[in-house]
């Protein structure tokens, strides 16, 4: 369910810029598995492919979940300009590559960006047109759950974790709408849903 309505007209700038939505929220909700569903089951969405320091995780494949560059790449691509975005995450570096994203919104092509709340608010800024959607837990207990693991980590990483969890929750506020992600399937759709009312095909 969405928990906001009536979005203020914030596409005051170019129609073009418009076709960019940008999907964050606290670490621990599930971003990354909505996106892996949208890539699924929506491919008319095109979805930014991030530049990141961090390893590859096993099943992950350069070039279509992450790029994956040294820092000494990502430094060069900061220097050049090359991102839209970027931020540290848990020690590593994420970029948002700019040349790709410019390509498919000039063509008219919906685009979603998965980006952790840093980047939000630095493409909030710099593409104030761009449309953000905050996906949120069900429930403080959810996230509560998810954020605790398998269990494994010491109590002082896990109470660091929902310590972060609860000031990110509060930036709920600068976005322009809600998502729940209670099931991962209907969370999909909703935001898809969402990109195609303010970025019509
Ligand atoms: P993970 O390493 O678990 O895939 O991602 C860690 C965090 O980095 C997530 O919150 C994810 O949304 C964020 N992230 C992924 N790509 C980018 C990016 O290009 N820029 C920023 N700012 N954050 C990113």
């Amino acid at each position: 369910m969405s928990r906001r309505g009536g979005r203020l007209p914030v596409m005051a700038g170019t129609a073009s810029a418009a076709r960019l939505a940008v999907l964050s929220g606290p670490s621990g909700v599930g971003k990354g598995t909505v996106v892996a569903k949208v890539r699924e089951m929506y491919p008319h969405i095109w979805v930014s492919v991030s530049c990141t320091t961090r390893a590859p995780r096993p099943r992950e494949r350069d070039g279509i979940e992450y790029r994956f560059v040294s820092r000494e790449q990502f430094g060069q691509m900061v220097a050049a300009g090359e991102l839209l975005e970027h931020a540290e995450f848990a020690g590593n570096l994420y970029g948002t590559p700019l040349a790709p994203l410019l390509e498919r919104i000039a063509a008219g092509t919906p685009s979603l960006l998965e980006i952790d709340l840093q980047g939000a608010r630095q493409v909030r800024a710099s593409m104030p047109a761009a449309y953000l959607v905050f996906l949120t837990p069900p429930s403080w207990a959810e996230l509560e759950r998810r954020l605790a693991g398998r269990g494994t980590e010491p109590a002082d990483v896990i109470a660091a974790r929902l310590r972060r969890a609860k000031v990110e929750l509060a930036a709920e506020k600068e976005f322009d709408e809600v998502v729940v992600n209670d099931d991962v399937g209907r969370a999909a759709a909703e935001l898809v849903g969402l990109i195609e009312a303010v970025c019509p095909t």
